[in-house]
């Protein structure tokens, strides 16, 4: 079997259509509002479906090091320093998920190693806009851990999100929404929104990285999704509560750490009562690239062909997909092209 039909496999079924297109999706879909009490549902989203498939912190870290080359349990080991159950257990979801498949290598006794399917290397690009975000925001004194250089072009490069059609770079405000074929909402699956990421501080124990930075930032999906819903324009506490169908309590928790963290700041926007809002810092407008890297990477593997959302650029007037690309040449990133220049001390020396 493939490793692309391996994934398809695992579409979930068609969403069936509860409304007809309210057309610009700036305004949420107040979906918990027809759903039976129990099953609350949430608006379909290839980011909602990128972070389910990716799950935490310590998933991206294992396929961090698949993009360099580990592919034995063992060495994942060594450099991870994870409990082999937990190792175990993300390798195999991995691999559930389409995004890494098991090669033998050794008949007896029968062992094998992981290796990156088509879905699996497709997914560098989002790990490089991260990595983006966090060289620029989060390298601090000692500068970025990694320094990328694109053989295609031969120059030292970092990674822009540009639109696909003018091959110009994004800004947020830039961008308008409309519902794709894929739009309508589903059940939530139980047990995937509250999960947290692992311990933020151990995902560097062995690398420095930008990626662990930013996704100390943006780590759980609860706080990807106000992300989410902050670049549809909804940045008010009931909207954001009736929109994701978030318990008060977890969203006043999430959206206190996004403003500590400097991605949004809080703004009066009434008074008697106070209320506020929540609007990006400059900083927050920079998760932009990395959110609709994502987006289209679950467009791309998630949707079954049918994407929830098309986002058209306004500068150019095309709708258009985020391609992740060098700032030196503007050609698109990928995987096999890639040299790195490290900053300090590889766990794991070639
Ligand atoms: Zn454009
Ligand atoms: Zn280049």
């Amino acid at each position: 079997m493939t490793s692309s039909s391996n994934a398809l496999e695992k579409l979930p079924a068609k969403p069936r259509r509860l409304r007809q297109a309210p057309t610009k999706s700036a305004q949420p879909e107040a979906v918990g509002r027809k759903a039976p009490v129990k099953a609350f549902r949430e608006r379909n989203c290839s980011v909602g479906r990128t972070i389910d498939a990716i799950g935490d912190g310590w998933t991206f870290m294992v396929l961090r090091e698949c993009y360099f080359n580990v592919r034995k349990f063992e060495k994942f080991q060594d450099i991870l320093q994870l409990p082999r159950t937990t190792l175990a257990a993300r390798l195999n979801a991995l691999t559930d998920e389409g995004l890494l498949r098991q090669v033998q290598y050794s008949d007896r006794p029968p062992r094998y190693e992981y290796a990156l399917t088509k879905v699996g290397v497709d997914l560098y690009p989002v790990m490089l806009a991260l990595m983006s975000f966090g060289d620029k925001w989060l390298a601090g004194k000692q500068g970025k851990p990694l320094q990328l250089v694109h053989q295609a072009c031969g120059k030292q490069c970092t990674a822009l999100v540009i639109c696909s059609e003018c091959r110009e770079e994004v800004l947020p405000s830039r961008v308008s929404y409309r519902d794709g074929p894929g739009a309508g909402t589903s059940p939530v699956r139980p047990g995937r929104k509250g999960r947290r990421s692992a311990d933020p501080t151990a995902l560097e124990r062995r690398r420095p990285s930008s990626v662990a930075r930013a996704l100390k930032v943006i780590g759980d999906r609860w706080s990807f999704m106000i992300i989410r819903e902050g670049f549809f324009r909804i940045r008010r506490f009931d909207e954001l509560q009736t929109g994701l169908g978030i318990a008060p309590n977890i969203l006043a928790d999430r959206l206190g750490r996004l403003v500590a963290d400097g991605v949004f700041e809080r703004v009066k926007y009434q008074s008697l009562p106070d209320r506020f809002e929540y609007k990006f810092t400059e900083k927050g407008k920079d998760l932009f690239g990395p959110l609709i890297a994502m987006l289209r990477w679950g467009d791309e593997w998630l949707s079954g062909g049918e994407p929830p959302l098309i986002l058209t650029h306004l500068d150019c007037g095309h709708d258009f997909h985020a391609v992740v690309a060098c700032d030196q040449c503007r050609e698109a990133l990928v995987a096999n092209q890639m040299r790195y220049v490290m900053n300090y001390r590889d766990p794991n020396p070639q």
